[in-house]
Parts: C-alpha cells; sequence; structure tokens
C-alpha cells in the first residue's frame, strides 16, 4: 500500500478530523499511488494518522476515510458507511417529508465526494473526487443493495470533477431507464423532477425544509419567488395560503415544470405569474414600476464556489438584495439565501444589512435558516455548510 508522509506540523486539521490534505503538507509520497487509491496518512515521524483517497491532480490531495488503524477500506467498509448514512435519516426525517431526500451528503457522512440523492425508487449519485470515482462500481451494487432501488443513475456533471481532472459522466449505472420526468412529494406537494437534464441531481433537495417554512409565512401575502427553478417556493407559498406569485427564472425549461408544478397541485390560477428573465432585470423593472410584494424568496444560484470570488459575489448579493428590500411593503418578509461556500453567513448577514442601509429600509432579522437535516454538517468540517438564510422583516 502506498504510504503519504506529512511534513512537520502539517498534521493538525487531519488529527481534529478534518478530512482534507491539502498538496502543500505532503512532504513524501512512498509507492506509486493510482488516482482514487487508499493511502496510508502518516506524520512526519510516520506514524499512522489516517486511510485516505489519493487524488493527483487535484489541490485536495487525499481525502480521509477513517482514522482506525485497524479498519479495512473496502466492501464492507463502505456498505457499514452507506447503512449508517441512510439510518441516520431514517431516524430524523419525518414521514410528513415524503419520498425524496439526500441519503449520501459527501464527506459530511463519512463518505467523501459522494452523493447520493432518492428521489422514490431513483437513486440519483455523484461522483466528485477520485476516491468516489474509484470506489463506483463497488458503491453501485451495494446501494442497489441496500435500499432496494429501481433505479440508479449517475449525474457526476459538477464542475468539482474538472478539479479531480475527472470527465463529466451522465447515465443510467443500475436498473431501469428513468422517465423523462418523475413525481416526487414533498410535505403533501407534488413536483415532476428531471433527474436527467435537471440541475444538480433534479431538484434542489437542500431547501426542503425552508419551502416548507415559505409556506407558513405565506398567508394572504403577493409574493415573488426569484429564481424559482420549477417553482418548490411558489407551489409552497400557494399552498400556505398566498394571494398572488409571481415567478422568476431565467431557464425557460424550469419554468416550464414549474407551471406543470401548480397545475399538479392544483394551485395554477389567474394569480400566478411566470417571467422568464434575467432576475437583476426584472427587480429593477419591479422597482421602476413601483410594483410592491408582501414576501420575497430570493434564491439566486452559487455567486462564488470559492473563497476567491467572494468579492465579485457579494457585489451581486447586495445588488438582488437592495433591489428586493425596495419592493416590499411595510412589515413585509424577505426570505434570502446564499449557497456560496465562499461566503460565510457572517459576511452573508453583513452584505444584507449593507443593503439595508443603501436601501433606505429598516429592518430585523426573524430567523436563521441552514441547509436541510438531510445535509448534515460534519463536526470537523466546516465547509459542508453552504447554504444560509436570512429571514427578514422590514418595517
Ligand atoms: N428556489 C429553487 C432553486 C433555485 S436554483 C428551488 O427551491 O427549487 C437557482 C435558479 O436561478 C436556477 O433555476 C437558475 O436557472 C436561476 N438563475 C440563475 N441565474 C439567474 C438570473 N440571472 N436570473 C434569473 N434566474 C437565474
Amino acid at each position: 500500500m502506498a504510504e503519504v508522509q506529512l511534513k512537520a506540523g502539517r498534521d493538525k486539521s487531519l488529527l481534529n478530523h478534518h478530512p482534507w490534505i491539502f498538496s502543500g503538507s505532503v512532504d513524501v509520497v512512498r509507492g506509486e499511488p493510482s488516482d482514487g487509491e487508499t493511502v496510508r496518512i502518516s506524520n512526519a515521524s510516520g506514524e499512522f494518522i489516517a486511510w485516505g483517497s489519493y487524488s493527483s491532480k487535484s489541490q485536495i490531495r487525499i481525502r480521509a476515510l477513517s482514522w482506525n488503524q485497524a479498519a479495512k477500506i473496502g466492501p464492507d467498509f463502505f456498505r457499514l458507511r452507506l447503512e449508517q448514512a441512510i439510518a441516520r435519516r431514517t431516524a430524523i426525517i419525518p414521514d410528513s417529508r415524503g419520498n425524496a431526500v439526500r441519503l449520501v451528503h459527501g464527506e459530511s457522512d463519512g463518505l467523501p465526494g459522494l452523493i447520493v440523492d432518492r428521489y422514490g425508487d431513483i437513486l440519483v449519485i455523484q461522483c466528485l473526487s477520485c476516491g468516489a470515482e474509484y470506489w463506483r462500481e463497488l458503491l453501485a451494487d451495494i446501494l442497489m443493495d441496500i435500499t432496494e432501488a429501481a433505479t440508479l443513475y449517475e449525474r457526476s456533471d459538477a464542475d468539482v470533477r474538472q478539479l479531480e481532472g475527472l470527465l463529466p459522466r451522465v447515465g443510467l449505472v443500475r436498473g431501469i431507464e428513468p422517465e423523462e420526468a418523475i413525481t416526487i412529494q414533498e410535505y403533501g406537494l407534488q413536483f415532476w423532477v428531471d433527474v436527467r437534464r435537471g440541475h444538480k441531481t433534479g431538484f434542489y433537495l437542500d431547501q426542503a425544509e425552508n419551502r416548507l417554512g415559505v409556506q407558513s409565512l405565506a398567508r394572504d401575502r403577493s409574493v415573488l419567488d426569484c429564481f424559482s427553478y420549477t417553482g418548490g417556493f411558489a407551489a409552497h407559498a400557494l399552498a400556505g395560503g398566498a394571494r398572488s406569485i409571481v415567478m422568476v427564472d431565467e431557464s425557460q425549461n424550469a419554468l416550464q415544470l414549474a407551471e406543470k408544478n401548480l397545475m399538479q397541485n392544483g394551485l395554477l390560477s389567474s394569480g400566478v405569474s411566470i417571467l422568464a428573465g434575467n432576475a437583476f432585470q426584472v427587480l429593477r423593472k419591479f422597482r421602476d414600476r413601483g410594483q410592491k410584494f408582501d414576501l420575497i424568496v430570493l434564491d439566486p444560484p452559487k455567486f462564488a464556489p470559492t473563497a476567491a470570488l467572494a468579492e465579485s459575489a457579494s457585489r451581486g448579493y447586495k445588488d438582488i438584495n437592495l433591489l428586493a428590500l425596495k419592493l416590499l411593503n411595510p412589515n413585509g418578509l424577505l426570505v434570502t439565501f446564499s449557497c456560496s461556500g465562499g461566503i460565510s453567513a457572517e459576511l452573508f448577514q453583513k452584505i444584507i444589512a449593507g443593503a439595508a442601509v443603501d436601501a433606505g429600509v429598516d429592518g430585523r432579522i426573524i430567523g436563521h435558516l441552514h441547509q436541510g437535516s438531510d445535509h448534515p454538517i460534519g463536526l470537523a468540517y466546516p465547509e459542508g455548510e453552504y447554504l444560509k438564510g436570512l429571514v427578514i422583516q422590514v418595517d
């Protein structure tokens, strides 16, 4: 087995069970590990610290799998990890949630680079690191065995694969080809999901609990769902008694599915407007027209995938939030999110505070929101926290 020895003093975060080892911490690589192969990680004195998956091209040179020297990284190890990840969800997710849940959330479930989402009896997998790629066939077999899924589909087309030197891969892995669009249930509503061509694995499961939260805030309110994708927030707002809804997204495909989703739930009415366009421009247009709302949801895409892009991303967040704050009626609510790993919760709050000052709007925070509980954050892995949200009530 190949061994990677760390430089003196560079083992601290690993000893604290942070799973990433950056290339700059590596002193010597003994043997010639192929990408994804398991290596023994040792400190500068050669003592064992952990087992991990090697990745020759990524800045994240190794992702640790186990700190137990006796562990055998193989079929039994991965079966147990997958079973544990699923059992974790079973233990906390209520039946009312429905049948779409993230089963495996990478590092935070002790399975670096691996994402598994369940949509009824369809599983969608993403292998985002060399380690996950290396064990892919085995992981697929175990998943089919322990979940009794009919389909395992792969959506390993996320950009981060490039950083690992991996090409995108999309397609059927096990079982039967999924339909063009499938339906799932989420807190009593039905949604059409396109697992083959939709964003991520098809649906933004990380917002499920926040969509339910918006349902409880929406009664009798006029609502703007900005960056609506397939209408998740909009459908929940309408189910919660919203008076009217405007959905805005730049993706025609997403909006088509959004309309279908409202129809499926009997929520399509004359109070629903669907607008294809750039949210930055649409918000300006609303401002110029003096259009007002009682509740605005802002759920933009990742403006800052990495900390390096935090500054330009901050400007983007400030811009849309400033505009949205101006569009609110007295006592109106802004439910605003950032899913950028490069923007901390603290920075996000500062950006929103700055936007309010510049908008000439006073308000207060009445809620802090996070990614759902099926997207847990490893205690030693703060990078696992990516989605943060604020509920602001303006004066
Ligand atoms: N709120 C959604 C998820 C939103 S994901 C849900 O709960 O399912 C972000 C969405 O923003 C995507 O649908 C994407 O098409 C859209 N988008 C990205 N840039 C945009 C822009 N400049 N203007 C409008 N929509 C945009």
